[in-house]
């Protein structure tokens, strides 16, 4: 538990020595942006849509590259972000759920659940379809290997200047590494939090009958390449994309979508059921929400 409190507050000291020791630049911003997106990416398109959900397939060396990339997430291994999550969906926002604010408050969905010591195992079980293959199983064990390599390896880029010349090894990794995985992690837990908090103004329900609180946040889905549908996600999770109407914007589905065209993935879930659409209020016929099923998935 300590080991996961030193990390988390490391993190954060490193996020604000970023902002204190060197102040923004465009360079700096760039590098930011980038690496903020690649981490969102790795947490939404891989660890959730993949691991958690199985939305798309990728063969076995794919695989394991996607689970390398996710790692980059900084959101501990890609087993146990999986089998946490479905424990989610499976429980949400009743006590069983690891992170619900209904019964535990905002702090506690936001943050606090990450360093109780009754979530720091893997239960594999629940993820038996992935836990099957020894080198997820390694990497899910040791997924802070890739993750802190990043530490040397952006120190090194930004020292080489790969980054333009007013980037150098310090500023690459803080602005590169600690404060995008800082953020990344925190708009992760913002879903956790006010993603399951419909009080809190910014978003809505397109399917209100749901038993769990799930809100369509759009302002979070655009930070997060679409991860803030999620009220949508929980009526139906199955699919890879989290956007169902039109204007309800979702890049990580559009990547996967192109990843499947350049033959990199495959079985790319994109078909919401008809009469889950219709039932939201898209395609032809009105909801009849009185009358709609209430289904927690
Ligand atoms: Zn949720
Ligand atoms: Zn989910």
């Amino acid at each position: 538990m300590w080991l996961a409190f030193l990390r988390v507050g490391g993190r954060h000291i490193g996020a604000i020595a970023a902002l204190v020791l060197f102040p923004p630049t465009w360079p700096l911003l760039t590098l930011l942006l980038v690496s903020y997106l690649i981490r969102i990416w790795a947490m939404e398109a891989v660890y959730h849509r993949y691991f958690a959900h199985a939305a798309y397939r990728a063969g076995r060396l794919m695989q394991f590259l996607l689970a390398l990339i996710g790692t980059q997430c900084g959101q501990r291994g890609p087993l146990w972000w999986a089998a946490t999550h479905r424990t989610h969906h499976r429980f949400a926002d009743t006590e069983q759920d690891p992170h619900t604010p209904v019964y535990k408050g905002f702090w506690h969905a936001h943050a606090r659940w990450l360093t109780d010591a009754s979530q720091l195992n893997t239960d594999l079980d629940v993820v038996a379809d992935y836990a099957r293959y020894p080198e997820l199983r390694w990497l899910n064990k040791y997924y802070w290997v890739p993750l802190y390599l990043m530490v040397p390896a952006l120190w090194l880029a930004g020292d080489a200047g790969w980054f333009g010349s007013s980037i150098n090894g310090w500023s690459a990794l803080l602005w590169g590494g600690y404060l995008p995985t800082t953020l990344a992690l925190h708009m992760t837990s913002l879903v956790n939090s006010i993603g399951h908090m419909p009080q809190i103004p910014g978003g809505y329900r397109r399917y209100p009958n749901l038993k769990d609180r799930s809100v369509n946040r759009p302002l979070l889905a655009l930070l997060m390449l679409g991860a803030g549908w999620h009220n949508n996600h929980h009526r139906y999770g199955a699919a890879a994309r989290a956007g169902f109407a039109w204007y309800e914007i979702d890049v990580v589905y559009w990547s996967l979508l192109a990843m499947e065209k350049l033959g990199l993935l495959s079985h790319v879930k994109g078909t919401i059921p008809r009469a889950i659409l219709q039932e939201g209020g898209i395609g032809r016929a009105r909801p009849r929400l009185e009358s709609a099923p209430a289904e927690v998935r």
